[in-house]
């Protein structure tokens, strides 16, 4: 099978259709593909941002709102301030979290959700920048858990 992704107009010649060469995420917003005009056989590279569909989070009190990646890396820039995370960090696991949102292959998460991936996350990232978001988030579900976690740091 050819794969085409997107139908894209070759730059050189502007035939209406090149083939794909090679295809890679480059992260998980954007695709990478070398293509190959069929006409002129001249080869470039494309950056294709992949359409998703938003996610709707569901709130404590039931009201809905889209899914922010940008307010999810404010809470994870907030709670590892001034730990030695490097934001690098901070965004891989903005993506790990989302990812593993868009796998629940539901339309509408619980926030409760959210605050679960993102405290897992946080646990293996920064054990003070852990804390700090367990306890901001009140429905940490395990309080035992929590309380001897924070036995352990100390
Ligand atoms: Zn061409």
């Amino acid at each position: 099978m050819v794969e085409r992704g997107v139908r894209m107009k070759c730059p050189f010649c502007g035939a209406d259709d090149t083939k794909v060469t090679d295809s890679r995420d480059s992260d998980v917003f954007e695709t990478r593909r070398r293509r190959e005009c069929e006409k002129c056989a001249k080869r470039f590279t494309t950056y294709e941002r992949i359409e998703r569909s938003p996610l709707v989070v569901i709130k404590k009190d039931g009201r809905r709102e889209n899914f922010s990646s940008e307010k999810l890396k404010t809470g994870l820039l907030k709670a590892c301030e001034k730990r030695e995370v490097s934001v690098e960090k901070i965004e891989e696991a903005m993506r790990e979290i989302e990812n593993a949102l868009r796998n629940e292959d539901k339309s509408e998460i619980p926030s409760r959700l959210v605050g679960e991936l993102v405290i897992r996350r946080l646990r293996k990232l920064d054990k003070v920048a852990y804390i700090r978001f367990a306890s901001i988030y009140k429905d940490f579900e395990d309080v035992k858990d929590f309380e001897k976690e924070i036995k352990s740091i100390k």
